[in-house]
């Protein structure tokens, strides 16, 4: 039986980082779009394992980071709504909306919980019946079937004191976005490997295609990141576009046929803003009207979204890849994991709290533009 030793053995990294060094004959950027990708390149410093050449930006892979505030604004309202439990993630409780957060609407009076899963919410739910329990629902694909357990669960057991706040994401549309940014630098994109996990890879086929990009659908190990950055180069080198699997214990092309089929059963393809990235076309879920019964939006009649309001700290700039954390003003002097300024500093999967754990808060001068 394999461990996560298997992927980290020093003589495999060696040989790894040498393959890539004799591969490259130019510089080339590569995204990956997966916090916990970033966080595992930082943590085993495996951009510096890399040549000069070789640049890595890290761009909207945290579902916390890239939440509007307009959608905090509206958890912060229900959370303050009588006779209202508001639960989420607990990262998704530090991070303010336009002017405040979740956790200082518990300390207002609201009743917010921190949960591990939206089937925490349905048990809170059956066991307060005299209270209306919301889960406000965030994440890539990789959560939203379990969102969707949870809301399928309740309609079959008629739990009705339960809803949803819906900001699933969807990471293809987004990193379309990203290529059709003018200020986009990447040459080739490593996607996230739980991702894919669900959908599969043909999305990103279709990306890849397009855009005529290679997109090397990656894993969280160092073995299986120096994987995907060598092939991601070697499509470069070669002057080839398309989607290379460097995840294949647990990534099929297919994807996760059931839980594939959950998504399309409880949600419809929105148009949605991301933080920092604005409206992507197609870049959410939204609840199907099957299930309208339980969208919190509709049950507590919230009305049209607010714009995101402006703000000093460049998240967005981190999420696009236009700056490295350590480049943005604020990093490490107003703004610390204890008293963050923005979403990529609170969330444990932001690019700003990766930089701050793995580098400190004075790093190393970065090679990313400002
Ligand atoms: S360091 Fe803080 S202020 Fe700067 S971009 Fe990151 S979260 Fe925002």
């Amino acid at each position: 039986m394999t461990t996560s030793r298997d992927f980290r053995q020093p003589a495999l990294v060696k040989h790894l980082t040498e393959a890539i060094a004799q591969r490259v004959t130019r510089p080339w950027t590569l995204m990956e779009v997966c916090g916990g990708q970033t966080h595992s390149l930082l943590r085993y410093g495996i951009d510096r394992l890399l040549p000069p050449g070789v640049e890595l930006l890290h761009g909207p892979g945290c579902p916390v980071c890239v939440t509007p505030s307009e959608g905090i604004d509206r958890a912060i309202a229900l959370a303050l709504t009588p006779k209202t439990i508001m639960t989420s993630f607990g990262d998704m409780l530090r991070v303010r909306g336009s002017t405040t957060d979740l956790l200082s609407a518990r300390a207002q009076g609201g009743d917010v919980r921190a949960l591990l899963s939206p089937l925490d919410a349905l048990r809170i739910a059956e066991e307060h019946p005299e209270k209306d329990v919301v889960f406000f629902a965030v994440g890539f694909e990789t959560t939203a079937p379990s969102t969707a357990i949870a809301v399928s669960e309740a309609k079959r057991r008629k739990i009705h004191n339960f809803s949803l706040l819906v900001r699933h994401v969807r990471v293809a549309p987004a990193m379309e976005a990203l290529l059709l940014d003018p200020l986009a630098r990447m040459d080739g994109f490593l996607a996230a490997g739980h991702v894919a996990t669900v959908m599969g890879t043909q999305a990103i086929d279709q990306l890849a295609n397009r855009h005529q990009i290679p997109i090397v659908v990656t894993g969280f190990e160092p073995i299986d990141l120096l994987g995907g950055i060598y092939q991601c180069l070697s499509y470069l080198e070669e002057g080839r576009y398309g989607v290379s699997n460097a995840y294949p214990r647990a990534v099929k092309e297919e994807g996760n046929i059931p839980a594939q089929t959950l998504i399309k059963e409880v949600f419809d393809v929105i148009d949605l803003p991301w933080r920092g990235l604005g409206l992507i076309p197609a870049g959410g879920y939204r609840l199907s009207p099957r299930y309208r019964d339980y969208d919190a939006e509709i049950r507590f009649s919230l009305g049209p979204a607010k714009e995101d309001a402006e703000s000093a700290c460049r998240s967005g700039d981190v999420l696009r890849g236009i700056i490295k954390p350590d480049l943005c003003p604020a990093f490490g002097t107003s703004c610390t994991p204890e008293h963050p300024l923005g979403a990529t500093m609170v969330s444990g999967e932001g690019a700003c709290a990766a930089y701050f754990h793995y580098r400190g808060s004075n790093p190393a001068p970065t090679r990313a533009s400002s």
